[in-house]
């Protein structure tokens, strides 16, 4: 089975797809951390963003391997362990631009279906529904207000996870500036050419702002018995 699960940045995507991946035995795939990991390489090797055919290189010449762990997966670039250093404000910034070059997607998606093809998977981006796996089984579009959204980013920072502590906070400064970095990569990632983030016409839409994990998760995993 493939579960798709798209939606904007801080949405609770990634602690849902994982809370389903446990809870029903499915691989994990996040494929955020896939154009982090490229914009990582680029940054670090001093790839200017804007040399497309040189981007395009990085995204065919890196391996990205995931490590089931807890409390999160690690994400590997060519065996070396990347999992925070693909999180910084840095990557955050630049990703996006990354993310809109059509040769990188191809790449990436590319290595997302040959992960989805060799078993049950819930894979979450932007692009899942509608471009990796458009047969997938079940297709979610998640959304959430900014403000909780960048709540959840900012906790998420200091270590902590606000869809769980409810009670969670974080410095009111850190939040606006995150709120303001989510809603400008949401613009950029909505409007560009290549895959943008959109619902599939078939996915079924769930707003997680007043929801706890468990109540999305919950949802999900019903939708999943149905298309059993
Ligand atoms: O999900 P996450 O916030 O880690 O994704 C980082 C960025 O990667 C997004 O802002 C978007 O630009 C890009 N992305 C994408 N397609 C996906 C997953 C992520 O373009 N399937």
């Amino acid at each position: 089975m493939k579960v798709a699960i798209d939606g904007p940045a801080g949405s609770g995507k990634s602690t849902v797809a994982k809370a389903i991946a446990k809870r029903c035995g499915l691989t994990l795939l996040d494929t955020g951390a896939m154009y982090r990991s490229v914009a990582l390489t680029c940054i670090n090797r001093g790839v200017a963003l804007d040399d497309e055919a040189a981007v395009a290189d990085v995204a065919r010449s890196i391996t990205i391997s995931f490590e089931p762990a807890e409390p999160v997966q690690r994400v590997l670039i060519d065996g070396t362990d990347v999992t925070e250093a693909i999180r910084t404000p840095e990557v955050d910034r630049n990703v996006s631009a990354v993310a809109a070059i059509p040769a990188v997607r191809e790449a990436l998606v590319e290595q997302q279906r040959a992960i989805g093809n060799a078993g049950d998977v819930v894979a979450e981006g932007r692009d899942i529904g509608t471009v990796v796996f458009p047969d997938a089984e079940v297709k979610v579009f998640l959304t959430a207000d900014p403000a909780a959204r960048a709540l959840r980013r900012a906790v998420q920072r200091d270590g902590g996870d606000a869809a769980v502590d409810a009670k969670a906070t974080a410095d009111e400064k850190e939040v606006a500036t995150i709120m303001a970095d989510l809603i400008r990569r949401d613009e950029a990632d909505s409007s560009r050419k290549a895959a943008p983030l959109k619902p599939a016409e078939d996915a079924v839409h769930i707003d997680s702002s007043n929801k706890t994990v468990n109540e999305v998760v919950d949802l999900i995993v019903s939708l999943m018995e149905e298309a059993r």
